[in-house]
């Protein structure tokens, strides 16, 4: 898959979960693009540098990172990430969307093994009140 042509999922979902996990981690403490690759690979993200630093770039336009290069390194320095106060706010906002997220698409698929065998299972709208339930921030 060639840079021009990501993959569907990549662009419209997962990019959205990188993020989320970037902020996670950056909020323990400043993190390294490529720590930040590896650390999305064990969670079974394939992306290379070259997809996440720009990433990183808007986030830090955006106001959630901040950039330093570490000085003492000066033939090859990394640039480190910290956590900004907004990218804070963000990260607490986004925990509830994740947890109630969560809630939803497990509770579906725990429903969807305990339906009694022989039978599919009896697939319901979802009712207003769910549907407009907002996360708590
Ligand atoms: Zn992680």
């Amino acid at each position: 898959m060639s840079r021009l042509d990501p993959d569907p999922l990549d662009r419209e979902v997962l990019l959205a979960f990188w993020k989320v996990h970037i902020l996670h981690h950056a909020s323990k403490g400043p993190v390294y693009g490529l720590w930040l690759v590896q650390e999305l690979a064990e969670h079974g993200y394939r992306l290379n540098p070259g997809t996440l630093y720009p990433v990183l770039d808007r986030m830090e336009r955006n106001g959630w990172l901040l950039s330093e290069r570490a000085r003492e390194d000066h033939i090859r320095s990394r640039r480190s990430y910290t956590i900004t106060a907004e990218g804070h706010a963000v990260l607490d906002r986004l925990r509830g969307f994740v947890e109630e997220l969560h809630r939803e698409v497990s509770e579906r698929a725990e429903r969807k093994r305990s339906a009694p065998k022989g039978r599919a299972p009896v697939q319901t709208a979802p009712t207003r009140a769910r549907a407009t339930g907002r996360p708590r921030a």
